[in-house]
């Protein structure tokens, strides 16, 4: 294919993929956005299959079965709860690809890449380093999100040390790469110490932090993917790459800003750790448990309420069940609106997702800043199996939420709280607003709770 053709093609990948950023920011477009982005690739995918010279059609397509066998097999079975873990694992394997391919262009250089040879050899160990970085981080933070017992964060003494000597001895065995690409093992070496540094980021880092590091290993596998760009010279792949890193990288902004964490200290493990009290001194005989009944009461006489979904919802997979309870109020004059924490489920946009699923109005769904001013002049909210996103603790400095904004359903007139127990939310703190005074706990899984409230609405 003539070169001016191939770059035409990529130039109109690009322009797919911003357009696909574009339509995935609002979730009236998002459908429309995915399959831009989704024509971007294919039409990138084609062009560099004609383009390439390729050494094996055989095994492309034996891999593409394989893995899309796999991909499509786990993609189908994984429940919506596990969506972060997976996320995570596909971040670590675009990771993973790119220190391969990286690697595999060592080995027959000349075959894959028409790269001038210094500009292959420092792409292929700056490929390397962060792919191999991301690839082991991505397995810590699946196995954090997988078992929240992990969550945890791991810290030992003269931790930040030990990956400032790593990340020096990663860039004198890149050096040595450099100087002579043949060197495989030295290559091999660089993997090894940038798996070790992946793991040592990724531990100290936990609770509620979690969302943050997500987006930055997204982040590190988009650089990792244009760095191999730049070892195969190949402009789309060099696009996407940039465009996945820069777009991680403004995420974990946008993650950092909601959690007021600075971005170092996440990145270093400095944000905040422990501490809080203990769940005997924080609920000891002060929690309120509720009924349907009586909640369907205090509904009776509500004006204005905000419902705040959370994790808990996702579980119990109740998103219908509260989009009949609000188009139920609704028919009985009450002004409904759902309040949604940038970090409230298990990944950006979880809450949003599903209540798109379940044909809520966007209109009705509101973020947090928007909805927190208006919380005061609200007669109850509902919090659904949300837990850190409403803990008022983090208000307070020493704990491993503290200066993260919350939803402030505390300054409701009455809040209930719908939750199987007094369990902690993924930060494994316990949480004040669960025995405050306006607060009445309703036990029992989410969707069920929500079902009897229904009926018990429609009963009075
Ligand atoms: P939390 O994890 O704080 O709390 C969820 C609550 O849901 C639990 O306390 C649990 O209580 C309850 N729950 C679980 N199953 C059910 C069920 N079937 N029915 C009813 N309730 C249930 O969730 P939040 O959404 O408030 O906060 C999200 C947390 O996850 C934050 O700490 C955030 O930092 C972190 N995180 C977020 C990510 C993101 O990108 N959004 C990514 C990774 C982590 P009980 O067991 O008593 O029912």
């Amino acid at each position: 294919m003539p070169p001016a053709l191939v770059n035409l093609a990529y130039l109109i990948a690009a322009v797919c993929f911003i357009l696909a950023f574009k339509g995935l920011a609002h979730p009236r477009t998002a459908v429309r956005g995915n399959l831009t982005g989704a024509f971007g690739m294919l039409l990138a995918i084609v062009v560099t299959l004609l383009d390439k010279h390729i050494l094996s059609f055989t095994a492309i397509f034996a891999g593409m079965l394989v893995g899309g066998a796999i991909g499509a097999l786990v993609a189908t079975r994984v429940k919506m709860t596990s969506m972060p873990e997976m996320v995570a694992l596909l971040n670590g394997f675009g990771g993973g690809a790119s220190v391969l391919v990286a690697g595999g262009a060592l080995v027959v250089p000349h075959a894959v890449s028409d790269a001038p040879p210094l500009q292959m050899a420092v792409a292929t160990v700056t490929s390397g380093l962060i792919g191999a970085v991301t690839f082991f981080g991505s397995l810590v933070a699946f196995t954090k999100l997988a078992d929240f017992r992990w969550a945890k964060d791991v810290r030992f003494k003269g931790q930040q040390v030990l990956n400032s000597v790593l990340f020096l001895l990663a860039l004198l065995i890149a050096t040595q790469v450099v100087r002579d690409p043949s060197a495989l093992e030295w290559y091999w070496g660089l993997v090894a110490v940038a798996a070790v540094l992946g793991v040592l980021l990724v531990i100290p880092i936990g609770g509620a932090n979690m969302p943050i590091v997500i987006c930055l290993l997204n982040s590190y596998s988009g650089l990792a993917a244009a760095a191999t760009g730049f070892v195969l010279n190949n402009n789309g792949l060099i696009i996407a790459g940039s465009l996945v890193g820069a777009s991680g990288i403004i995420l974990t902004q946008i993650m950092c800003k909601a959690m007021n964490q600075s971005m170092t200290d996440v990145v270093f493990g400095a944000a905040a750790v422990g501490g809080g009290a203990s769940a005997d001194e924080v609920y000891g005989g002060k929690v309120k448990s509720t009924s349907p009944d009586e909640v369907a009461m205090i509904l009776d006489g509500a004006r204005r309420v905000v419902i705040v979904p959370g994790y808990g919802l996702a579980v119990s997979q109740a998103q219908h069940a509260v989009r009949d309870l609000a188009n139920l109020l609704e028919s009985k004059g009450v002004d409904v609106e759902y309040g949604i924490h940038p970090v409230a489920g298990r990944m950006p946009g979880h809450m949003n997702v599903l209540l798109a699923e379940a044909n809520i109005p966007y209109e009705q769904v509101k973020e947090m800043d928007e909805v927190n001013p208006s919380l005061p002049q609200t007669d109850v909210a509902i919090v659904i199996g949300a837990n850190d996103v409403v803990n008022p603790v983090a208000r307070e400095p020493g704990n491993p939420i503290a200066g993260m904004p919350i939803l402030d359903v505390d300054k409701a007139r009455t809040c209930v709280v719908i939750k199987r127990s007094l369990s902690p939310g993924f930060a494994g703190i316990p949480n004040p607003l669960f025995a405050a005074d306006n607060t009445l706990m309703l036990f029992g899984d989410g969707k069920k709770a929500l079902l009897d409230l229904v009926a018990a609405v429609k009963a009075q």
